[in-house]
């Protein structure tokens, strides 16, 4: 099992390689030489099993020999058992065709932990085979930085640091990445925004002495080893539903495009979906997109769904390079464009990503409404990321069962809820403490120089 970057200039790897690596060194993204397939009788004998026995079938053809089956099926043991729900993934019913899967029951309440989980445990498994210590920096708004402090916390081998924007994290978030005791795992609060954090980031990869000195990794959404667990909930919910003896739809709320593209994986391997739903919010950089052919940024307008306020969408690079037939050239060449403000897709292309994909835009105001629409027919508390899906997924629905993607807990959001229902949603009682908890941060200037200087001292510590 090999992948390849959409840039075609970096080193072909294997499935370890390319976890460790993240973004290759062409500025690309690892995508797999040939996706491995499910036949209808494959995809049927997972009716009926866990959903860690389902991680397994669906995971493994893309692992090459990186585990053993045994160490492999421990390993996801180990990652969803602090999950709390024994379905991992249950899915509830809101209309009569329409489907909420929820999966927001991990250890910090976000679809992110899914990923994070297994992640954490597969960097462990393969850094302990060599002795060796790596070093993960990342940016995050809120969501992939408590995932992945909570998912890494207390690993022998990995020391993590993440930067977020100070103030401009959700109370739940921020406590969720400075609650942890562990020493291996530091919160970082930078003075700036969002997009600083991701530079300052995007500047430590790029610095090669850095990036070797300290054996840097990244764990953001890029990653392939993130997208590739998020494929097995695509399984589990559809074949809950009857695939593959009908086909279902999804619905995601989008931001970096990585959860939706782990839908189109699954579709790629054989599973029957009949279309693969974009949700955005205001910041609609993919609806423009799917219905002009422009992919221009905009600027980000904050929303009451922050995890999904973003520029570009990092890892729609991985679908445009399917849709331009896999010509690494061409995908280069957007990127290109993309430094002075975006390109326009190929008519040819356009058509490729039409088969697969719909969209539609949520403002700021059906996000609210949608909230109190639920909960009146259902008594389903929304978040307001799921809210955007579930308002874009009832513009789709039709005689294919419409599975939307539930991906945060409201209580991860709670002002949002509070606003629209005048209920303050609970947190689950297995982290009601999370407010008594003591706090561990360190504030750090938007520096490149003095941020490095604060991650050598500490791992050398
Ligand atoms: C990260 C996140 C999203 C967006 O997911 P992408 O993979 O970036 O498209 C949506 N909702 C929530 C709650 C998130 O944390």
């Amino acid at each position: 099992m090999k992948y390849i970057s959409t840039r075609g200039t970096a080193p072909v790897l294997g499935f370890g390689e390319a976890m460790m690596t993240g973004l290759a060194r062409d500025g690309g993204l690892y995508v797999p030489q040939t996706v491995p397939q499910m036949s209808h009788a494959d995809i049927a004998a997972l009716a009926g099993l866990s959903y860690e026995d389902i991680a397994f079938r669906v995971m493994y053809p893309f692992l090459g020999d990186t585990f053993a089956e045994d160490e492999f099926r421990g390993l996801i043991a180990a990652a969803y058992e602090p999950f709390g729900h024994a379905a991992r993934a249950p899915l509830v019913q809101l209309a009569p065709n329409h489907f909420l899967l929820e999966l927001f029951h991990g250890p910090t309440l976000a679809f992110k932990d899914f990923a994070m989980q297994l992640i954490g445990q597969m960097m462990q498994a393969a850094l302990a085979k060599t002795g060796a210590r790596i070093t993960i920096v990342g940016a995050t708004s809120g969501d992939t930085g408590s995932a992945a402090m909570e998912a890494f916390r207390g690993l022998a081998n990995v020391d993590l640091f993440f930067l977020y924007p100070h103030g401009r994290v959700s109370e739940v978030q921020r406590r969720q990445m400075t609650t942890p005791v562990e020493a291996n795992v530091h919160a970082l609060a930078l003075d700036g925004d969002f997009d600083d954090a991701q530079a300052r980031v995007k500047d430590m990869f790029n610095d090669f002495a850095f990036r070797d000195g300290v054996r840097l990794a990244g764990v953001n959404s890029i990653n392939w080893a993130r997208v590739l667990a998020q494929v097995v909930y695509y399984f589990s919910s559809a074949v809950s539903l009857g695939a593959p003896h009908r086909a279902v739809g999804f619905t995601v709320p989008t931001g970096n495009f990585g959860d939706i593209f782990a839908g189109y994986i699954a579709r790629q391997m054989g599973l029957p979906i009949d279309r693969l739903v974009i949700a955005t919010n205001q910041n609609d950089i993919l609806h423009r997109a799917l219905t002009s052919g422009d992919y221009k940024t905009d600027g980000v307008k904050p929303s009451i769904s922050p995890s999904m306020d973003i520029q570009v969408s990092s890892n729609f690079e991985r679908a445009l390079f399917d849709a331009y037939g896999r010509d690494s050239r061409a995908v280069t060449q957007l990127m290109d464009e993309m430094k002075s403000g975006g390109f326009h897709i190929s008519q040819g292309a356009l058509q490729e990503l039409r088969a697969t994909f719909a969209s539609g835009r949520c403002s700021e105001a059906e996000t609210t409404a949608t909230i109190i629409r639920e909960y009146g027919r259902t008594g389903e508390i929304l978040c307001p990321h799921t809210a955007v899906g579930v308002k874009v997924a009832g513009d789709h629905l039709g005689a294919v069962p419409m599975i939307t993607l539930a991906t945060a807990h409201p209580a991860k959001f709670p002002a949002a809820v509070r606003d629209a229902i005048g209920l303050h949603p609970d947190l689950p009682p297995r982290m009601a403490d999370l407010y008594d908890r003591p706090e561990r941060l360190t504030r750090v200037p938007n520096d490149l120089a003095q941020i490095q200087t604060l991650i050598r001292e500490r791992i050398a510590s």
